[in-house]
């Protein structure tokens, strides 16, 4: 169970957030709704534990997996290291095959820039649920992919979602993502933003 309870947050002088809470249980998908600069990713890298210059209380559980909207690989180390150097535990064959699952198989030599920009982004979240996390986070994952690699990687990531259950926060401005993938929608607005009741 995540539990966020934000009391407030500033840049400065600037107050983004007002008070933000909301639990996610574990097995439920959470999207997390509003236009540009309202206050998303500060809310999810609050969440996530990288901000934590903030008024408030975060639990969270020890193993988390962020995907940001572009891939983040060691682009000199290859598809299955990629997996290895960030999963602690992880063996070069569960390495395969989580690879082999997000249809990487057979690849596990390859560096990311010999893969596809498509290729990529599936490592990326091959390396995410590589780590069985409790808690996944992802910011505008399908966001800049043309309408046919969005479905692909939304139909993956609910297949991965489906199979590993773990408590999803997914920020996004698109409202048909939400809709598709989430079991709960909430909607950040105002400002200082909080969520709509
Ligand atoms: P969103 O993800 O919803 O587009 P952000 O959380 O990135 O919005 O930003 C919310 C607001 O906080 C914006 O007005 C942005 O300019 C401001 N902001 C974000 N990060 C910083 C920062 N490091 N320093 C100052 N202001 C920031
Ligand atoms: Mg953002």
């Amino acid at each position: 169970m995540i539990r966020v309870d934000i009391a407030g947050k500033h840049f400065g002088d600037v107050q983004v957030l007002g008070r933000v809470r909301f639990d996610i249980a574990s097995g439920e998908t959470v999207a997390l709704v509003g236009p540009s600069g309202i206050g998303k990713s500060t809310v999810l890298r609050i969440v996530a534990g990288i901000d934590t210059r903030f008024q408030g209380h975060v639990e969270r559980p020890e193993a988390m997996a962020i995907v940001f909207q572009e891939p983040t690989l060691l682009a000199w180390r290859s598809a299955r290291d990629n997996l290895l150097l960030t999963q602690p535990g992880l063996t070069p064959e569960g390495a395969d095959r989580a690879l082999a699952k997000v249809g990487l198989e057979g690849r596990g030599e390859a560096f990311p820039l010999q893969l596809s920009l498509g290729q990529q982004r599936r490592l990326s979240l091959a390396r995410a649920f590589a780590g069985k996390p409790e808690l996944l986070i992802m910011d505008e994952p399908f966001v800049s992919l043309d309408p046919e690699m969005a479905e692909q990687m939304m139909g993956l990531t609910e297949t991965l979602i489906a199979e590993a259950r773990p408590a999803t926060l997914f920020v996004t401005h698109a409202t048909a993502e939400a809709e598709r993938l989430a079991t709960r929608i909430l909607h950040l607005e105002g400002r200082p933003a909080t969520l709509r009741a």
